[in-house]
């Protein structure tokens, strides 16, 4: 049977439906519903997206039959409306749109007005008595023809400024300055028909051919055209963006024309079933009377409020459509609550009200911010519109981040962008939004702080010393650095919003200034960062409070209820295990015990590590881990003790040692002192320290194989915290992790470490048995080639991605910022591996890493901690993968919980 390439829609007859999107577009597939529904759509049909293929793959021919086909189709619709196409007596006139199976606002052309030429004019004319109409709408054709279809379809690239439709609109700006008006609609019909004979000559003179005066010609010409504009530079960037496959295609609807800038009983609009902004139950939306569709988007005009109810600061003066057309406006809202009963979700909808009588022009699926997308999906739920899985699936993991964080007002935003504000782009690395002060010091940000100031701190990166600084911050902003760059880690850790990377901007601490494309700014200037999207804005933006919202809750129970795989927290002070416990995590999965050298109270045990560090022998080395010790079991106890027996993974000492080396005169002299040697001799062990490489230096479990004394240390801490508590009626539940390791002997090791101490620990307690686990985590390719012999010294195993993404990339995680953006900007990766898992190459590492370890241990426990753990995208590869839990920062947490039911419900059982 030959391809059917035309669909016909209709009230009385439609051979398409809404599941037909892939053929139809999405347009094209609705259009179909709702003329099945018996809503009023004006008749026409749909052209497939195969023939857009078939268009594309040969040299912009159409297939076979097509014209025959379109000419039947034409003729069902003449019959309904009781009108020919080009005849010039009563013209049908027809709009010619696009529609892709996903929707593309704006990116390809549309013609409308199909049909006019100078024989139909005169018979509109006879029919509607109504000139000026007919005369606006042939000019507006001839504008939107000739730059369509005779320009940018025959890939004419026009000079700035030079273009058709610029040189037609310069016509109409000099007619309107003739006749001394400013509006077009001041322009009468006999002045827009001396425009149309302008124009016409403009073309000719313009392109070098004649503006077709035949119906058919027009309507092929745009059909043509709309296909091509599929491969559009606007189009293509778009797909780009939006990973749309460019094989699909787009469809074309080819639709009667109807008006709503007959007069004052027309009309045209946009509205929502609900309010996309807020969610709220109720009808919203804008209509401008005597006007176009693309009027009321354009913003030429202020819209008027759909009905009184929705009417804000902004149009409380003007007229509704409810008081202004109280028929129609009802029928519209019977129109509304029957499409999202069929649809099950809010709809946005396109209607045009021609001489009193209104028609549907378009619904699909309304975009909503994410307060409106929790908001709705609840009450949807409690109207029994939607089951709790649907629920689950309506709120996007990046809807649910915009909630948990106070974001920059988007008004705000756009007002300033279009105010030129916007300085520079970054790294999103911590989300929401935040606005201060300038400072360019760690020490600055905790002063100006304390005396009740909002700063944000800019430095060219972020370095452990300046941890102080950026916990007092209300937002953090670097030049350098990647999304898992110390600044980017820490702040996520937080929920604090935080940019990277930001390349475009000069920081000089010393001058205190910050340049961006030469503009300068100084310390007390302020500044707006939009941490979820990267951009950086001067000035002091308005914000948005994400106000605790009791759907909430709610919402995440039902989540939970759809969730198969586990998620918990990287945390390392009890405080943050306790908020992420209130987020919903399930254990920590990541306690990296060096956090105790960083910020708050860290003084003592930071000496003490130095004094360590800088030991020349063994017992010197002793003598400062017995000093360290009580410090270390005290962090680990009181982690243990808030999470209440859940899991708590403890990572054993893994950075290199060199980033603890004090470099300040007073803090080496003190060292000096404490360890009974000259300052020289400090500096000279400090040097000794250097490394030229230290990601691949002496780190990680490499520490503990030189100095088994050190995993001697943490051990002890770990099994006395935990026999301590269990002794006073606690619960705990350690999992002790060896870090950076590529080789199983290493693990035995630092096992036979952990046994030894494990005996001496219950001996000198008493205990009876401390339950815990012994395992590792992969962050080394060699690992997880080997997870086979891993496994069998691991009760579990951990991806550390950040690390097993710069092992197998071979990218520094700390220098990404030199490069990786002309990757991104060149195709070269299509993401920041160190943001989305690299499916293609680390996702393999991962998949046979899981299922080698799994050969030697049926049950191994696998998860995740690196940053990838709260990504939404890779904590579905992580479930696909078959992992038993992820692990991320605490505000991430309900991310990742919904990302892990989504996954679940999308792939099944894992
Ligand atoms: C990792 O490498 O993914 C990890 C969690 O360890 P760190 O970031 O501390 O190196
Ligand atoms: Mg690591």
């Amino acid at each position: 049977m030959p391809k059917k390439y035309v669909y016909f829609f209709s009230k009385h007859e439609t051979e398409g439906n809404k599941d037909m999107k892939n053929l139809l577009g999405g347009k094209g597939a609705n259009l179909a519903e709702m003329a099945s529904l018996g809503i009023p759509v004006p008749p026409g049909f749909t052209i497939t997206t195969e023939v857009c293929t078939y268009f594309m793959e040969h040299k912009s021919r159409f297939p076979e039959g097509l014209e025959q086909t379109v000419d039947r189709t034409m003729k069902k619709v003449e019959k309904i409306m009781n009108q020919k196409f080009g005849d010039p007596k009563d013209p049908l006139l027809v709009s010619v749109r696009s529609g892709a199976r996903a929707s593309m606002p704006g990116m390809m052309e549309t013609v409308l007005n199909v049909g006019l030429t100078s024989k139909t004019c005169e018979g509109l004319i006879q029919k509607t008595a109504n000139p000026r109409f007919v005369y606006d709408a042939y000019r507006r054709l001839i504008q939107m023809y000739s730059d369509v279809v005779m320009e940018k379809a025959e890939g004419i690239e026009p000079a700035e400024g030079r273009g058709v439709r610029q040189q037609l609109e310069q016509e109409l700006g000099k007619m309107k300055k003739a006749r001394g008006v400013r509006n077009d609609t001041d322009l009468t019909a006999g002045d827009l028909k001396e425009l149309i004979a302008i124009y016409k000559a403009k073309v000719k003179e313009v392109l070098g051919k004649e503006f077709p005066d035949d119906a058919k010609k027009q309507l092929w010409g745009g059909v043509a055209a709309v296909f091509k504009s599929w491969n559009g530079k606007r189009a293509i960037s778009y797909r780009r963006i939006e990973g749309i496959p460019d094989a699909w295609g787009t469809a074309i609807n080819v639709q009667t024309m109807v008006f709503g800038n007959m007069g004052d009983t027309s009309a045209t609009g946009v509205a929502f079933s609900r309010n996309p902004a807020t969610g709220e139950n109720k009808f919203y939306g804008e209509w401008l009377p005597n006007a176009q569709g693309e009027d009321v988007v354009a913003g030429i005009r202020t819209p008027n409020p759909l009905n009184e109810s929705t009417k804000g600061e902004q149009n409380r003066h003007l007229p509704s459509l409810e008081t202004a057309m109280p028929v129609v406006y009802r029928e519209l809202d019977g129109f509304r609550r029957k499409l999202e009963r069929h649809y099950r979700d809010m709809q946005d909808i396109e209607f045009t009200i021609q001489e009193g009588k209104l028609w549907m022009l378009q619904c699909r699926v309304g975009k909503r911010t994410g307060t409106a997308a929790l908001n709705m999906a609840m009450d949807m739920f409690r109207e029994k519109l939607i089951t709790d899985r649907d629920v689950v699936m309506r709120v996007t993991p990046a809807q649910l981040d915009e909630l948990l964080h106070p974001i920059v007002d988007p008004a705000a935003e756009k007002s300033a962008q279009e105010a030129g504000k916007l300085l520079a782009k970054g790294l999103p690395a911590g989300p929401g939004g935040a606005n201060g002060q300038l400072v360019f010091t760690a020490v600055a940000a905790v002063e100006w702080t304390r005396t009740g100031k909002k700063v944000i701190l800019a430095r060219e990166e972020t370095n452990p010393e300046d941890v102080e600084g950026m916990r007092a911050a209300v937002g953090i902003l670097t030049a350098r650095g990647g999304m898992t760059s110390h600044a980017a880690l820490v702040a996520r850790g937080w929920g604090k919003c935080c940019i990277v990377g930001a390349g475009e901007i000069h920081i000089d601490a010393n001058a205190k200034t910050m340049t961006v494309k030469g503009q300068v700014f100084r310390e007390g200037d302020f500044i707006t960062l939009n941490g979820t999207r990267g951009y950086i804005y001067a000035d002091q933006l308005a914000m948005k409070d994400a106000t605790e919202n009791p759907l909430f809750q709610q919402f995440m129970k039902i989540v939970d209820k759809h969730r198969k795989m586990g998620v918990r927290t990287n945390a390392d002070t009890p405080e943050d295990a306790a908020r992420a416990r209130g987020f919903g995590a399930e254990g920590i999965g990541l306690f990296r015990t060096e956090h105790m050298f960083y910020g708050r109270g860290s003084d003592e045990p930071l000496f003490i590590l130095r004094k360590m560090i800088l030991s020349k022998t063994e017992e010197e080395r002793r003598r400062a881990l017995a000093e360290l010790f009580p410090f270390v079991k005290r962090s680990i106890k009181g982690t243990l003790e808030a999470m209440e027996g859940l899991p708590v993974t403890i990572r054993l000492l893994a950075p290199p040692l060199h980033e603890f080396v004090p470099q300040n005169e007073e803090k080496q002299k003190a060292l000096a002192d404490s360890l009974g040697i000259t300052l020289e001799d400090v500096r000279k062990r400090g040097l000794e320290l250097h490394e030229s490489n230290p990601m691949m230096g002496h780190r990680g479990v490499r520490l503990g194989i030189t100095y088994p004394e050190v995993t001697e240390m943490q051990i002890r801490a770990i099994f006395e915290a935990s026999a301590e508590l269990i002794l006073a009626g606690k619960k705990c539940l350690p999992e002790i992790m060896v870090p950076v390791t590529c080789d199983v002997n290493e693990l035995k090791h630092q096992k036979e470490i952990c046994r030894k101490i494990y005996r001496e620990v219950v001996a000198q307690t008493g205990i009876k048995a401390i339950p815990y686990l012994y395992g590792t985590m992969i962050e080394i390719p060699r690992a997880a080639l080997l997870a086979d012999e891993m496994a069998q010294e691991a009760d579990f195993f951990s991806f550390g991605t950040n690390d097993l993404t710069q092992m197998g990339f071979g990218f520094s995680r700390d220098d990404i910022g030199g490069f990786m953006k002309e990757y991104l900007d060149k195709k070269i990766l299509a993401a920041d591996p160190f943001q989305t898992i690299d499916r293609a190459g680390i996702g393999q590492l991962i998949q046979i890493a899981v299922e080698r370890g799994r050969r030697t241990k049926k049950n191994l426990k696998i998860g995740i901690c690196g940053e990838h753990g709260g990504e939404p995208k890779s904590v579905e590869f992580c479930y696909e993968a078959g992992m038993t839990y992820v692990s991320c920062s605490p505000f991430r947490v309900p991310i990742a919980r919904l990302a892990a039911a989504q996954a679940g419900l999308r792939h099944g059982k894992k």
